[in-house]
Parts: structure tokens; sequence; C-alpha cells
């Protein structure tokens, strides 16, 4: 079978993929998956459900094997339903892969055509605020309390951000997530049609010593 032709929505968590990947979802052509949804459509009483919730409550990831089998069977459904058509669409992914055993597994299943990287550079309060008030709007375990949102910012640092360089320099895009939700749908947008010129410039301050971006 061919290879899903794929974007990749990657940045932290608050950073909008969810947001901005519904979006482009919406768009003829477009089918968004957000991994993080796959799971939470299981039923949390099951057997994979409680597997979801052991590791997801802390704010941990779901072991790969799992995660990558789930993300398929859900892909495969998609496709024998209908609601996915890989010869005409463009696979919008948003929190798939998150390290790089994960990329090394999803490459034999797609072909990733853009890596787009919402960053929020040096904003960290800022994505705590974004999830803390999301825990309230949705429910959300993983972001009720400040130490798991954390340790989810810690977990995107030291597992998902060597994913980036997984991916060929050529194809990837750097968004500045701490626009407005609407600038950063038109960057993203401007990053697909190829319109790098359209892009707002990304603001960087001179990093403290010693610090990741
Ligand atoms: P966010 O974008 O805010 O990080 P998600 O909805 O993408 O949130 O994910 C919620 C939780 O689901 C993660 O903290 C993790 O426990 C689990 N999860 C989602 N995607 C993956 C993945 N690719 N690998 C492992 N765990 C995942």
């Amino acid at each position: 079978m061919a290879k899903f032709k794929t974007i990749l929505l990657f940045g932290a968590p608050g950073s909008g993929k969810g947001t901005q990947g519904k979006m482009l979802g919406t768009l003829p052509g477009y089918k968004h998956v957000a991994c993080g949804d796959v799971f939470r459509s299981i039923d949390l009483n099951s057997e994979v459900g409680k597997v979801f919730l052991q590791y997801s409550s802390k704010g941990e990831l779901v072991p790969d094997d799992f995660t990558v089998r789930l993300w398929k069977e859900h892909i495969d459904k998609l496709v024998t339903i209908g609601a996915f058509k890989p010869d005409q669409t463009i696979l919008v992914l948003d929190g798939i892969p998150r390290n790089v055993h994960q990329a090394e597994m999803l490459d034999e299943h797609i072909d990733v055509i853009k890596l787009i990287c919402l960053r929020a550079v040096h904003n960290r309060d800022e994505m705590v605020r974004r999830l803390k008030s999301r825990a309230l709007k949705e429910n959300r375990l993983d972001d009720a309390n400040e130490e798991t949102i954390r340790h989810r910012l810690e977990v995107y640092d030291t597992e998902s951000r060597p994913v980036l360089a997984h991916y060929p320099k050529a194809g990837r895009v750097d968004v500045d997530a701490i626009q407005e939700p609407i600038e950063v749908a038109h960057d993203i947008l401007s990053a697909i049609l190829g319109r790098t010129e359209e892009l707002h410039t990304i603001d960087v301050p001179p990093p403290p010593i010693g610090a990741k971006r």
C-alpha cells in the first residue's frame, strides 16, 4: 500500500496543534487525525482505555507499540468507512510521532510532505495558562494540575523535540504559536502553499545560557 501523504503538526502541549489541525481538517482534501483524540475516543473502562489513563494522567507517553497499533487501526477504520481517502486526501497528523522510535515506526506508513512546527519560544507560562484553561473547558485529567502539565512540557523537551531531527530540514516550517489563532492559521496556510515569504517572523530572544529551545 502506498504511504499516506502527510503534514505533521508539531509542537509542545498547548501550542495549538489541535485548534489548527481541526481548522485544516475542515478543508476539502485534508483529513485531521489527533492521536490524543484517538485515545480519548476509547471507552475508559476498557483495557485499552485503562492503559491510556494510566499513562496520560501522569503526563507520560503511552508505550510506542500500543500507540502506533491503535493509531494504525484508527486510520484503517477511517479508510474502510470512506472517511479518509488516501489517494485524494492529505493526512494532517497532530500528536504523533511523539518520540524518535514512533517516527521510525511511522516511516513505513507516512510520507511527510511538510513538517509544521508551532513554536512557543520561551513562553512556558503562556503554555501552562492555555493548558489550565483547557482543563476546565474539556475536563482533561492530564491538564488538571500544574505539576502534570509541567511534566508534560518536560517530556516534550526530552522525548518529542528530537523527532524534528528525524525529518529533512527542507520540509520544515517554523510558525510562531504565540500569535492569535487566526494569525497562526495564516502562517500554516502560507507554509502549505509554499509562500514562506508571507510568514510572520518569529521574534526569538537570545536564550538564557544553557536553555533549550
Ligand atoms: P497535548 O497536545 O496537549 O499534549 P494530546 O491530546 O495530544 O495532548 O495527548 C494527551 C495524552 O495522550 C498525552 O499526554 C499522552 O499521554 C497520550 N498520547 C497522545 N499521543 C501520544 C503518542 N503519540 N504517544 C504516546 N502517548 C500519546
